[in-house]
């Protein structure tokens, strides 16, 4: 019996342990603190180190916990990471041996170069870093509008059931962003009430589902005719060509208060 624990750190971050109720792999320990105190309230011990990018919010903690546990710690070829003894690309499948779990690479550039999410088909999990949010996207440090929208084409293309374990609660934020941009979005304006209500509760709302992204995420709908003729009555939208839409979407977005 698998599971996928949130250890919250920070401000908004979430770091993920999958575990069998013996052995954990953490996924982007920003912090190595809150991940000790979870793996000894949980009886855990570690056995593999899961890296999204380079950011320090993902990374920080990597040398603490490679001082108590002598584990791998795998990562992206292409962000360059120091502490990375396992460095991966497309393709590449994590064969972890405690928890026994396969996980799949996918290459997701945009928010960091050498972005990966990792895909685990049996349990249809997906850890995708800052890439995909509920509700959001990453925001482009050193990727273009088009390999965000690609890599982000990439994950919607998973199964509807897949369950989306992103990085960052941003969900209210990125919701309130979703509704000025797809007002009529009937599935948009149920899910603000239910994720409101998990944060009233002071619930994570993420995991979130492939499905329910492809429903209410705009950076997956960029191409609906109410966020195009949304973004042409702002006036900004330059072209007409979809990715035009998705980087004017960005653009918008981070600016939005
Ligand atoms: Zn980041
Ligand atoms: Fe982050």
């Amino acid at each position: 019996m698998f599971k996928v624990l949130a250890v919250p750190a920070f401000k908004d971050n979430y770091l993920w342990l999958i575990h069998d109720g013996r052995h954990a792999a953490v996924v982007d320990p920003g912090d190595a603190a809150p991940i000790l105190a979870a793996l000894a309230s949980h009886n855990l011990s570690l056995s593999a180190i899961l890296l999204t990018h380079h950011h320090a919010d993902h990374i920080g903690g990597v040398p603490a916990l490679l001082r108590q546990f002598k584990v791998p710690v795998y990562g992206p070829r292409h962000d360059n990471i120091d502490c990375v003894t396992e460095a991966l690309d497309e393709g590449n499948i994590v064969r972890l041996s405690q928890p026994v779990l396969e996980l799949t690479v996918i290459e997701v550039p945009g928010h960091t170069r050498g972005h990966i999410a990792y895909f685990c088909e049996a349990q249809k999990w997906l850890f995708c870093g800052d890439t995909l949010f509920a509700g959001g996207c990453g925001r482009l440090f050193e990727g273009t509008p088009q390999q965000m929208a690609t890599s982000l084409a990439k994950l919607a293309a998973l199964p509807d059931a897949t369950e989306v374990f992103c990085a960052h609660e941003y969900t209210l934020a990125n919701l309130r962003f979703a509704a000025e941009v797809e007002p009529g979005n009937r599935a948009l304006q149920e899910r603000i009430k239910t994720e409101q209500a998990k944060r009233d509760q002071e619930v994570p709302t993420v995991p979130s589902t492939i499905g329910l992204e492809k429903a209410t995420n705009p950076f997956l709908r960029y191409r609906e005719p109410e966020i195009v003729q949304r973004l042409r009555s702002e006036g900004r939208l330059y072209e007409d060509v979809p990715i035009a839409a998705f980087a004017a979407l960005r653009e918008w977005k981070n600016t939005y208060k």
